[in-house]
């Protein structure tokens, strides 16, 4: 399984540790509405690890803790649009769902009917990678744009890593325009690095969203960020939000067992290894074969392109990569019992259950495929 749950099992499924504190918890009850001490010993967890995350809320999906980030931004600069890239995928809010990726990119709908009008033209969309072409939307609108919302590196149209100097010049257009810089780690927090890819990358975020694997599995996620703005939410300001589920205590038992986990020393370094194992075994395995194939990976996520381009940094590149190959792969791969994502456009996840002879195994059968296919 590469798939694992779109990126949230870094652990492999059922983890014992896991299993054992959501057991446990659960004798106690399911929910209670108010504050628990798992609830504040998660919170403290990811402030000691994501420096720039100053206070934090819980909620309980990734769609939501972008949605009430966005509500936010708005809410403390006083402006409505918001700027997000082509091809990255925020969760399904009316606002975020604007030439997005991930199951909407797959399906050919990336701007879902449903979604108003009025609220779709307060999205603004820029390319990725390319800051030529935020430079250019703020030239214009800079001072009516709350937020700029960017994946660190965009996991919803496969997986594409930041060019140099594009994460920097992102803050750099929010400070020039005192607009605020959300970086949606939903998918990379825990994932590709026990500080988030805002440490690999050395970028400071005005808010961060984080999902998936700070809820091993259960439904959780959060936005946090600098504690001036985090104060302006309800109710200690006036930005409201609010949720019934949020941090309860079964997620929260689910996500600090996994969070233990990661935090062991050499945890990233194993995982890292592994992913660079496999990308590189599908490399020359590409390359013996002579099919052309091109890989990005960071930490425990990868992406794998069908093209003949040696990097792919861009959307319009991924959205040329060779479809009818990938899906004679992808089926001809999961009849040997491997579990890739459906759909060229998303992200593969490596977990810390994969073993070095589960990876072997993998580019076996992967060497057997390529050599069927016509060249
Ligand atoms: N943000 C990113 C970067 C994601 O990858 C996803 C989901 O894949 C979301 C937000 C939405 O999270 P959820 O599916 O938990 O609503």
């Amino acid at each position: 399984d590469y798939v694992g749950s779109w990126g949230t099992a870094i652990l492999g499924h059922a983890h014992p540790a896991v299993v054992k504190a959501v057991q446990e918890v659960a004798e106690h009850g399911l929910s209670f509405g108010a504050p628990t001490a798992g609830e504040v010993e998660i919170a403290m967890k990811i402030c000691q690890h994501f420096p720039s995350i100053e206070s934090v809320r819980l909620v309980s999906s990734g769609t939501e803790a972008t949605m009430s980030a966005i509500r936010l931004a708005r809410g403390a600069t006083g402006r409505d649009k918001i700027l997000k890239f082509e091809g990255c995928y925020h969760g399904h809010s009316d606002s975020l769902l604007v030439k997005a990726g991930s199951g909407a990119l797959t399906f050919g709908m990336p701007s879902s009917p449903g979604v108003p009008k009025v609220m779709a033209q307060e999205t603004l969309t820029a390319t990725y990678n390319d800051i030529d072409s935020v430079t250019q939307i703020f030239e214009k609108y800079g001072h009516e744009i709350a937020a700029i919302i960017v994946e660190p590196i965009a996991g919803n149209m496969n997986c594409v890593l930041p060019l140099p100097g594009f994460l920097s010049g992102l803050r750099e257009i929010c400070d020039q325009y005192k607009s605020l810089l959300i970086v949606d780690e939903v998918m990379t927090g825990f994932r590709v690095d026990l500080n988030g890819a805002q440490k690999v990358y050395n970028i400071k975020p005005d808010i961060t969203t984080l999902g998936k694997v700070i809820g091993g599995g259960m439904p959780i996620a959060a936005f946090g960020g600098r504690k001036d703005i985090m104060e302006q939410m309800s109710p200690a300001g006036s930005i409201y939000q609010a949720g019934t589920l949020s941090g309860n205590p079964i997620a929260v038992a689910a996500g600090l067992a996994t969070l233990k986990e990661v935090e062991k020393p050499g945890f990233f370094t194993d995982l890292s290894a592994k992913t660079d194992y496999l990308m590189q075994g599908l490399l020359a395995r590409s390359q013996a074969a002579k099919i052309p194939l091109s890989v990005n990976y960071m930490g425990g996520m990868f992406g794998i392109f069908f093209t003949d381009e040696p990097v792919v940094s861009h959307f319009a590149q991924v959205m040329n990569t060779d479809l009818p190959r990938f899906k004679k792969f992808f089926s001809a791969v999961l009849q040997q019992g491997i579990y890739m994502a459906p759909s060229a456009y998303e992200a593969g996840f490596i977990s810390a259950a994969h073993t070095m002879q589960d990876l072997e195994k993998s580019l076996d059968i992967v060497e057997q495929v390529f050599s069927k296919f016509e060249k």
